[in-house]
């Protein structure tokens, strides 16, 4: 047992390593039913933690990692989820 102050971790569903909370971007769903970038960490609801980099961000949503995380259909427009989550992600 290591005497470490308590850090919070997630598991990424890109590529499936813990890293600690705060190195890692919260997508949650909106209002309106699509994902949203939860920059703050501060949303309620369900989330699902990615690592801050566009290739786990593409595994997740291309390989409907993030869907089934959020326990939402994949959907038809992966793509566009990808670039719009992309964007918001930088
Ligand atoms: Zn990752």
């Amino acid at each position: 047992m290591t005497d470490v102050p308590f850090r919070p971790e997630r598991k990424c569903v890109g590529c499936g390593k813990l890293r600690d909370r705060a190195e890692l971007a919260r997508v949650v769903i909106g209002a309106d039913g699509a994902f949203e970038l939860d920059t703050a960490l501060a949303r309620g609801g369900r989330g699902a933690y990615v690592c801050r980099n566009p290739e786990c961000l593409k595994r997740a949503v291309l390989r409907g990692h993030l869907a089934r995380a959020l326990r939402v259909p994949p959907g038809p427009d992966r793509e566009a989820v990808l670039a719009r989550l992309g964007e918001a992600l930088k």
